[in-house]
C-alpha cells in the first residue's frame, strides 16, 4: 500500500511494505512543498530546465530534510530511456545534485551501501522500487514505455540476483505514480511491441485508439524475474489523473517539474 504523508507543507508517499522493514528511509514527492513558481510549482526536481537552480537545489534540501536524508550524498541519475544500471558507491555522494552529474546514461541504481540515498525523476514514466530485505539492497528504476520494452525493472532485479545472490522472494518491488492505461494513448507501431512482447492484455483499443498498460507489462518482467506477485505494491495512481497534485508530462505538453523517488539504506 501506498500512503500520503503530509510533513510541514511537504506531501509525499511512502510504501508501507518498504517502511515496515525499517531497513531504509524512502519516498515519492509530489508538486507539493517547494519553492518554484507557475509551470513548476511547487516542489520541481527538475535541474535544466527554465527553473532556476538556486529553487531546485532548495526543494531537493526540503524533500531530503522531510525523507530524513542529506540532500549532499544524494545520488541522481542521469535518465536516457535506457537499460543501464549503475552500481551506487561513497565516491558517487553527491553526483547530480551538489555537483555537475558524471554520469552518460544510467536509467536505475543500485546499492547495497548505507547512507547513499538514491533518486530517480519523473513526469508520467513509472518509477520502480526494489528492496531485498534480507541482503539489503536497494534500487530504483526509471522505467518509461522505451526502458519497460528494454526490461529495465527485470534487469534491475536480475542484478540484485547476480551480484548480491538476492532470492527474489526477498525481494519487494513497488510501482509508484505513472501515467496510466486511461491516459496512455499511444501510435499503434508501440502498441504492437508492447502486444509481442507483454500480451495482447497490455495494449487495449480505446475507441479507435490503443492505450498501453506499463504497469501490467512491468508486473509482468518483475514476476518473470522471480518476484512473487504478492511481493510487488503497484500504487495504482495516474499522473495525468491527478496533474494538478503530481507532475504529467502528457498533461502539461512538456511544461511540468521533475517528482523524484528517493531511497537510502539506514
Ligand atoms: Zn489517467
Amino acid at each position: 500500500m501506498f500512503k500520503l504523508n503530509r510533513v510541514n507543507g511537504v506531501s509525499y508517499y511512502t510504501i508501507s511494505s518498504f517502511e515496515d522493514t525499517g531497513l531504509v528511509r524512502h519516498g515519492f514527492s509530489t508538486r507539493e512543498g517547494g519553492v518554484s513558481e507557475g509551470c513548476y510549482a511547487s516542489m520541481n526536481l527538475r535541474f535544466h530546465c527554465d527553473d532556476s537552480r538556486e529553487n531546485v537545489l532548495e526543494n531537493y534540501k526540503i524533500i531530503a530534510d522531510t525523507l530524513g536524508m542529506d540532500y549532499k550524498r544524494i545520488v541522481l541519475s542521469k535518465q536516457t530511456h535506457g537499460d543501464v544500471i549503475h552500481t551506487a558507491t561513497e565516491q558517487d555522494a553527491g553526483n547530480g545534485v551538489i555537483r555537475e552529474n558524471a554520469f552518460e546514461s544510467v536509467d536505475a541504481l543500485i546499492t547495497d551501501k548505507k547512507g547513499i540515498p538514491l533518486a530517480t525523476l519523473y513526469a508520467d514514466c513509472v518509477p520502480l522500487f526494489f528492496l531485498d530485505k534480507k541482503k539489503g539492497v536497494v534500487a530504483l528504476a526509471h522505467s518509461g514505455w522505451k526502458g519497460t520494452v528494454k526490461r529495465i525493472g527485470q534487469k534491475t532485479a536480475e542484478k540484485m540476483k547476480s551480484d548480491y545472490g538476492s532470492d527474489p522472494s526477498d525481494i519487494l518491488a513497488a510501482i509508484g505514480p505513472s501515467i496510466r492505461e486511461c491516459h496512455f494513448e499511444v501510435g499503434d507501431e508501440v502498441a504492437e511491441i508492447f502486444i509481442r512482447e507483454f500480451g495482447d492484455d497490455t495494449a487495449v483499443k480505446y475507441g479507435e485508439k490503443y492505450h498501453v498498460n506499463m504497469q501490467k507489462s512491468i508486473i509482468k518482467q518483475l514476476t518473470e524475474a522471480g518476484i512473487p506477485r504478492a511481493n510487488i505494491d503497484d500504487c495504482g495512481i495516474c499522473t495525468y489523473c491527478q496533474s494538478d497534485f503530481l507532475f504529467s508530462h502528457r498533461k502539461t505538453n512538456g511544461k511540468r517539474g521533475n517528482l523524484g523517488a528517493f531511497i537510502e539504506l539506514v
